[in-house]
């Protein structure tokens, strides 16, 4: 299976891509996610990424692309991935439809979760990470058993620093403009699954299951 994830920051695509991978077997591709690791390490492309992140835009499309062709490049992708938060942009969706031809390979499905702006900000400003193991929570919704530490690990829980208000909103934005095209590009091509993320988590996994099995 190839799978996308799609949907604006706070939509859930994190909490669902973990439910996705498990069911499907498959790996795990999210450039946020190897964003925070590159910040984590203090890494070249971390430190060049972490000047957009904080300010709440996009990292620039030549360093994102960069590191999902050398993730591609690692063995376990070769049977299937999920990607959750990239494509980003057109260039972006552009590119991985190249790859894609270039490979031989194709895109399974697009998931698209629709969550309303309201609905985002209460997320995101509720939303704790797992310092050691990136399990994320949520302070109304999800909540750890024991107050800002990680049910998984024991790992202490932390904001993200994006998460700040003022970022959201930019970060909403950002959405509009550069990703909500995405939706049209790739209903045009036939594989776009649309599902409500305004439900319960494990609501809205049954749904993607079930959209998915269609296909
Ligand atoms: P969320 O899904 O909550 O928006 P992510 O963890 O996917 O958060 O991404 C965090 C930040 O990393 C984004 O706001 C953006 O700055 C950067 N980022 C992640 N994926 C991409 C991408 N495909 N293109 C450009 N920037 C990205
Ligand atoms: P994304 O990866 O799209 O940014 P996340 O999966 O990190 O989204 O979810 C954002 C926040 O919302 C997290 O705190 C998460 O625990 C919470 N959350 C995710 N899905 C739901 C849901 N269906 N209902 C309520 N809260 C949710
Ligand atoms: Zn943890």
């Amino acid at each position: 299976m190839r799978i996308v994830l799609l949907g604006s920051p706070g939509s859930g695509k994190g909490t669902q891509a973990c439910k996705i991978i498990t069911k499907y077997n498959i790996p795990h591709i999210s450039t946020g996610d190897i964003f925070r690791d590159n910040i984590k390490r203090q890494t070249e492309i971390g430190i060049e990424a972490k000047k957009f992140i904080d300010k709440g835009l996009l990292v620039p499309d030549e360093l994102t692309l960069q590191i999902v062709e050398d993730r591609f490049d690692q063995p376990d992708c070769a049977a299937g991935f999920l990607l959750d938060g990239f494509p980003r942009t057109l260039v972006q969706a552009e590119a991985l439809e190249k790859e894609m031809i270039s490979t031989g390979k194709k895109l399974d499905a697009v998931v698209n979760l629709e969550v309303n702006d309201d609905t985002i900000i209460r997320r995101m400003t509720g939303r704790r990470v797992c310092s050691k193991c990136g399990a994320t929570y949520n302070l109304m919704y999800n909540k750890p058993i024991v107050d800002e530490t990680c049910d998984k690990c024991g790992g202490s829980l932390y904001v993200r620093d994006d998460d700040k208000i003022e970022t959201v909103t930019n970060r909403l934005k950002v959405y509009k403009t550069e990703t909500q095209p995405l939706i049209d590009f790739y209903r045009d091509r036939g594989i776009l699954i649309t599902v409500n993320g305004e439900q319960d988590a494990e609501v809205v996994f049954q749904n993607i299951s079930k959209a998915l099995e269609q296909f």
